[in-house]
């Protein structure tokens, strides 16, 4: 492929500061003008984020439909001035997928969604491609219809599998970005052995591009399970949950899903979707196991006085999943509600869950939340509806709560804007100064997506 000239070492980025209109005709000219919306009131899709508690204004949508294209983009913008802000699916729920709301100087928007013609780089086509040849991809999450590979490289996804097969990082076995000076780094060989020196995929998966923009992925594959069960069993206590998580899988069987949700969050899925209490009494905590037993139940033991369902064929599965899947869709349905993703180490776990619960449930303003999460990887989700948008004492109070039992103020989700202020409370000072290093090298004009990621 023919790229155009690059700015590196010999040939610096110097700011030539544009005016608007050059850049819009130098975006004109990269994309072509249909692919380029600079009508505020075209906007909204790209600068609202799913929560619809983030966003700002933007100067410009940019969809460029190739790597040659983004560069030229970049190249633009750089001469500019104006910072660009990568965006794949807009799922992301913490602020960093779109402008924030007093950035001093709005930003470009890339839209990557074009690039799907690329296979690796369309998560739908891909599964489907890697099932249609045998093979399974490792990551998926509730919003697999509409987040990008890029995006999920760029936030180093989980999802419902993470304990099976690893986070995003662990998928990544080559990786094609553009540089903020429109220069490509490209490396896409996925040498099963290749120790040449920085992992840079591995440094661009959880960016939350603030490095570059990702272009194309060569993922690891897996060979599918084999036929699974499903069951959700009621629980007392997270306690409970987290004790039979082990207990009841057979020795020896693989365990593929280990997820939690609460009564509020099996409550709401039921209304909202018309359904039955699906358990046989009602329990604080439902647990929902997922192993790979050659589909006969064979995999649980020990649940014969469980309250418990199990589902063998797909249809039950996907209607078991469906209970969990929809948790933050259906606090969404409510209204703006307040997302939080936090980790923590698995011995505290249940404590930790009971004194959030305490902890959100006693705040004044809360009208309605659920707690629940990937249990087997320590990953709480919290949703909250009732405060405002702004009212951001809930979300320290609950990052600050998880610091302290040591855990992780963003498990899956990234820091985004909503908590560049909190990276502290899990990164040292030192930690911070050396992405600040990376940031500065690799951006030296701080153009990519400013805001996210350091306060
Ligand atoms: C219903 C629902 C369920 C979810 N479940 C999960 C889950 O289980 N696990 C999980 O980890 N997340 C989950 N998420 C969050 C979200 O789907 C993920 O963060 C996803 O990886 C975002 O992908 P995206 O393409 O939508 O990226 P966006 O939201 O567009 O962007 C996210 C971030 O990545 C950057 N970015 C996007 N594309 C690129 C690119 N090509 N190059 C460089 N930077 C880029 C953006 O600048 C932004 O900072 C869920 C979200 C929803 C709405």
């Amino acid at each position: 492929m023919q790229l155009p000239p690059v700015f590196g070492k010999d040939n610096p980025v110097t700011a030539i500061a544009l005016s608007t209109d050059d850049l819009l005709a130098r975006l004109h000219e990269a994309v072509g003008a249909s692919q380029v919306i600079s009508d505020p009131s075209l906007m909204e899709q790209y600068v609202v984020d799913w929560s619809r508690r983030f966003s700002g204004p933007a100067l410009a949508v940019v969809r460029p439909g190739s790597t040659a294209e983004v560069a030229l983009v970049m190249r633009a913008c750089a001469d500019a001035g104006v910072p660009v802000l990568p965006q794949g699916g807009n799922t992301g729920l913490v602020g960093g997928s779109v402008p924030g709301p007093s950035d001093a100087q709005p930003p470009v928007i890339l839209s990557t969604r074009r690039l799907s013609s690329i296979d690796p780089v369309d998560s739908l086509s891909g599964r489907r491609h890697a099932a249609a040849a045998g093979w399974y991809y490792g990551v998926d999450l509730a919003a697999r219809d509409s987040a990008t590979i890029g995006g999920t490289v760029a936030t180093n996804a989980g999802g419902i599998h993470v304990i099976a097969y690893g986070m995003t990082r662990a998928q990544v076995v080559g990786i094609e970005a553009v540089l903020p000076d429109g220069s490509v780094v490209s490396h896409l060989s996925g040498l099963l052995k290749d120790n040449t020196g920085y992992d840079l995929g591995a440094l661009l998966c959880g960016s939350e591009g603030t490095l570059g923009v990702i272009t194309a992925v060569r993922l690891r594959l897996h060979r599918p399970a084999g036929r699974t069960s499903v069951a959700l069993i009621g629980c007392p206590s997270y306690a409970a949950a987290m004790e039979l998580m082990s207990s009841a899988v057979a020795p020896g069987v693989r365990l593929l899903a280990a997820e939690v949700l609460d009564e509020p969050g099996l409550d709401l899925a039921c209304t909202t979707a018309g359904l039955a209490w699906p358990l046989v009494a009602r329990h604080p905590v439902a647990l929902l196991l997922e192993v790979v037993d050659g589909g006969d139940a064979s995999g649980f033991v020990g649940l014969d006085d469980a309250d418990v369902i199990v589902g063998l064929d797909a249809s039950e599965q996907a209607r078991i999943w469906s209970f969990r899947e929809r948790q933050g869709e259906v606090f969404s349905s409510l209204g703006m509600t307040h997302k939080l993703d936090v980790s923590v180490p698995l011995a505290v776990l249940a404590d930790a869950a009971d004194e959030l619960k305490a902890l959100v449930g006693a705040y004044p303003t809360v009208e309605v939340f659920g707690v629940f999460g990937h249990l087997a990887d320590g990953n709480i989700h919290l949703e909250i509806h009732g405060p405002p948008a702004d009212d951001t004492a809930i979300d320290l109070a609950i990052l600050e709560c998880v610091a302290r039992y040591g855990g992780s103020v963003s498990a899956e989700h990234g820091i985004g804007r909503a908590k560049a202020g909190e990276l502290h409370l899990c990164r040292s000072a030192t930690e911070i100064a050396a992405m600040r290093a990376i940031k500065a090298a690799w951006d030296p004009q701080g153009l990519m997506n400013p805001g996210v990621l350091f306060a």
